[in-house]
């Protein structure tokens, strides 16, 4: 087999650096000889420490914005300059990593880096396009935004109020990805999402690496797209559950220790990723509905620091009580693989959903944006594995209330009837199932073609 070099570009956010390193991993375990790992110069800039691997070296392309300052008020010039810089600075990347020895046999780029498929057909290199949310996400954008028969490109960007498509659960319209939404703020992602499944189109042998496994979505992959060659390599987690590297933000040191001295399955464990930034109310009501259940909770609030009334009446409130722990950020696959958690109330980012179902944790979903609904609603309603937190519609606040976090917290931590024993169940079935996921064995099928 040829000695192959991969190169994997990714967006500088860490719910696309994370899934990115792993499959980084696994292609060296499967085969190949080299991988370079590429993201935004001033992403590679703010990644705390690089982890080492035989065969794995850093690089960096240009996003046009190298000192992280962009100007906020226009998306679609900040998205352009993007492509222009960016397919720039990767073409040099790739013409340097061959005149120092290291041509790129196979270019991974993923999302949001759309015109990056259109540097590789320039340069006559192969490239796959690894989708780092589910497969039933990849299948309504594919059906959004198809030349042939995608319900966007009549200028009728109203979705309708079910989306029923084979394999698939029926989505109501507000658990669509936001994106697709009218209310939707960020139209230049829109745009960059569609010029993806439209590029995958361009392309004579379009190859999409799906970040899951064959059994936690097997009808939607069977659904999905015709004519495009769709690899499930997920579950992208760390398989020893320790700190994988390459994170954006320094994580506190003592919650482990915190975590030591708390019984087994006693303790909520609450994210949001690192993205989504939750409005000050909502804040507050999931701060006293963990506080009414007199559980244990350990918290990540990124920005603590930013909003001084909040910290002062978080920490007036924990005062002298030890029921919770807040840091800035964690490793989170640790946490999650810890004894003494019994409960993830998270946005239900696709990272954080496949690391709960990997470990067996129980989950309350809190969904903020983009595919978030749509995988809380997977959780509840396909493989049983927790709930979702109502939104009060009456007040159209968007708010979930602390009353609703209490309760979700109580059936989830078995305090509440028999519903929490049934989602333990469920969770412990899809632990089994993700150890048994094929993926390893369709990524070695995979490199072993290209190096053929
Ligand atoms: N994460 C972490 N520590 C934290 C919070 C999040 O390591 O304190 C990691 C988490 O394990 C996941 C990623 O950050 O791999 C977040 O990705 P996800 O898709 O869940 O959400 P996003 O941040 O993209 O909204």
């Amino acid at each position: 087999m040829k000695n192959l070099h991969l190169l994997l570009i990714t967006f500088s956010a860490q719910g696309h650096i994370n899934p990115t390193l792993q499959l980084a991993k696994r292609l060296l375990c499967g085969g190949a000889a080299k991988v370079t790992f590429a993201t935004t110069i001033h992403g590679l800039s703010k990644i705390k420490s690089l982890p080492s691997h035989d065969g794995l070296s850093f690089a960096s392309f240009s996003d046009g914005f190298d000192d992280g300052t962009k100007p906020n008020d226009d998306p679609h010039h900040i998205m352009s300059e993007f492509k222009r810089v960016g397919s720039q600075t990767l073409t040099h990347l790739i013409q340097n990593l061959s005149k120092e020895g290291h041509p790129v046999d196979f270019l991974v780029y993923g999302l949001i880096l759309s015109w990056a498929a259109e540097v590789a057909r320039d340069m006559s290199i192969p490239s796959a396009f690894l989708w780092s949310q589910s497969a039933s996400a990849f299948a309504i954008y594919h059906h959004f935004f198809n030349t042939h028969e995608g319900i966007y490109n009549n200028n009728n960007n109203i979705p309708p109020s079910f989306v029923n498509l084979p394999g698939l659960l029926s989505f109501a319209q507000e658990d669509l990805p936001s994106f697709l939404l009218p209310t939707n703020p960020h139209a230049s992602i829109t745009l960059c999402l569609r010029e993806h499944i439209q590029n995958l189109e361009k392309d004579p042998n379009p190859c999409v690496l799906l970040n899951t496994f064959d059994a936690l979505e097997e009808e939607a992959i069977k659904n999905v797209g015709n004519n495009i060659n769709l690899i499930c390599i997920g579950p992208l987690v760390p398989s020893d559950n320790k700190p994988a590297g390459c994170d954006l933000f320094e994580a506190s040191k003592q919650y482990i220790e915190w975590l030591n001295t708390k019984p087994d399955r006693s303790v909520v464990y609450v994210s949001f990723g690192s993205l989504a930034v939750l409005q000050r109310k909502q804040m507050e009501e999931i701060f006293h509905g963990l506080v009414s259940t007199g559980i244990p909770f350990l918290w990540v609030i990124r920005s603590l620091e930013d909003d001084d009334e909040l910290k002062a009446m978080i920490i007036s409130e924990l005062d002298g009580n030890k029921q919770g722990l807040i840091v800035p950020w964690c490793s989170q696959v640790e946490v999650l693989s810890h004894q003494s958690v019994g409960c993830f109330v998270t946005h239900c980012g696709w990272n954080s959903t496949l690391e709960s179902l990997v470990v067996g944790m129980p989950v309350v979903g809190c969904p903020q944006f983009s595919d978030q609904s749509m995988n809380a609603k997977m959780v509840e309603d396909l493989w049983g594995t927790g709930i979702r937190a109502r939104v009060n519609h009456e007040k159209e606040d968007g708010i979930v209330k602390r009353e609703e976090i209490k309760r979700c917290v109580e059936i989830v931590m078995g305090l509440n009837g028999e519903k929490g024993e049934e989602i333990r169940k469920n969770a412990a079935k899809w632990k089994g199932l993700s150890l048994e996921a094929s993926s390893d064995v369709n990524l070695r099928a995979f490199i072993e073609k290209l190096g053929a």
